[in-house]
């Protein structure tokens, strides 16, 4: 068993953010803190994203504390652009991650340690930073008759791209940021595609600037404060009416249709007794914070989801969530990194700096 003062499971955005600023306050890599991620490659849950998903796609890309993302190619991938970027940004600041370590559960040891138990033997360690993000618990909901389909069921987490859809019958389920995106990319592949979401999606014609932006990190910050799993940002936000969306809602090709009410062998069909052929179905259904390792602890509340004040888990001061909850965005990751090394260091005994 190896002993630190501080473990970083995950090296994401959150989890670099919180690394940078534990090496920048003084503590040292392998010696005092070790950041673990289970995945092969520097770029946290960027290096899974598909390659259609090229970096001028994304929402906006906040830079890691301290390096910059220059000169990157819009359309270059952003699994690879964000890839790279998070490699040189390991290498500058000597994070030296530990990959590919999977963490299996986090447990209470003797005398106030937390031991971490992962695929490279037990940390024993005073504080944890958790930063496990959510790409590794996509989430299905279930309907009724879902087994007896015979095409093709996937999740966001699995989409490639459109070319392996060309002359199919689609249905993409879910209203967010990657439903809206892979419909729109399969449109010219696939010889039909049908958008059902549980909600009528709301669009926003206004810039995403910093006051929606705040308002929308309030309204999950209050959900995770009472203890319910935090929303996605696109529930709160609404989708941003862009170009692409516009185009899509003219042609005909985001013309959304309420949820069904079954899934049968050849698609879908609901209550009126419309129904829809389809090869495959495609879950754009969002994710879920990637926290069961954490489960031995107990924090979750009876609403589901864990209490957290600032990044701190509130049923133990030694435990933070950074990008969890209001901090799962780039900007709201190099936030929480800084906030929850501020309070570790509190919790140490060491002086807070004034960074
Ligand atoms: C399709 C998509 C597009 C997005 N686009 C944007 C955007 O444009 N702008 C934006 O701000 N946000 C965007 N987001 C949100 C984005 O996920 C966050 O902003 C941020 O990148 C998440 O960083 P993270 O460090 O929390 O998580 P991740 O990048 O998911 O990193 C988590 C790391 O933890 C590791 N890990 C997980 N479990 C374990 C374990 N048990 N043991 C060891 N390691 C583990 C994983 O290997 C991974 O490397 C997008 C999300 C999705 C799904």
């Amino acid at each position: 068993m190896r002993d630190v003062e501080v473990v970083v499971i995950g090296a994401g955005q959150a989890g670099l953010s919180s690394a940078y600023h534990l090496r920048r306050t003084g503590f040292e890599p392998d010696r005092d803190f070790v950041v673990l991620d289970h995945s092969p490659a520097p770029g946290g849950a960027w290096q899974f994203r598909w390659p259609s998903l090229t970096y001028g796609k994304v929402h906006g890309m906040h830079a890691l504390p301290g390096m910059e993302l220059t000169d990157a190619d819009p359309a270059r991938p952003s699994a690879e652009v964000i890839g790279a970027y998070f490699d040189m940004y390991e290498r500058t600041f000597d994070l030296r991650v530990r990959r590919p370590v999977d963490v299996t559960a986090v447990r209470e040891g003797k005398g106030g340690q937390l031991l971490v138990e992962s695929s490279d033997g037990v940390w024993s360690t005073r504080a944890l930073i958790n930063a496990t993000g959510t790409w590794d618990r996509p989430f299905w909901p279930r309907y009724p008759g879902q087994e007896s389909f015979r095409g093709r069921q996937l999740h966001t987490a699995q989409y490639t791209g459109p070319e392996e859809f060309a002359g199919q019958r689609v249905i993409v389920v879910g209203g967010g940021a990657s439903g809206t995106q892979h419909l729109l990319e399969l449109a010219p592949y696939a010889a039909a595609t049908t958008w059902v979401t549980r909600h009528p999606p709301v669009y926003r014609d206004e810039p995403f600037d910093e006051n929606v932006g705040r308002a929308a990190v309030a309204l999950v910050e209050e959900r995770v404060r009472q203890g319910l799993p935090p929303r996605s940002v696109v529930s709160v936000t609404g989708l941003p009416l862009n170009d692409a969306i516009r185009q899509g809602l003219k042609d005909g090709v985001l013309d959304r249709q309420p949820m069904f009410d079954r899934i049968t062998p050849d698609g879908v069909e609901w209550e009126d007794g419309r129904r829809v052929e389809a090869d495959v179905t495609l879950w754009a259904t969002g994710f879920r914070a990637a926290l069961d390792h954490l489960a031995p602890l107990r924090l979750r509340e009876p609403g589901g989801g864990i209490r957290v004040e600032g990044t701190r888990a509130v049923a133990d001061p030694r435990i933070h969530l950074v990008g969890y909850g209001p901090s799962a965005s780039t900007i709201g990751a190099n936030r929480a990194g800084r906030a929850a090394v501020r309070d570790i260091r509190r919790l140490l005994g060491t002086e807070p700096v004034a960074a």
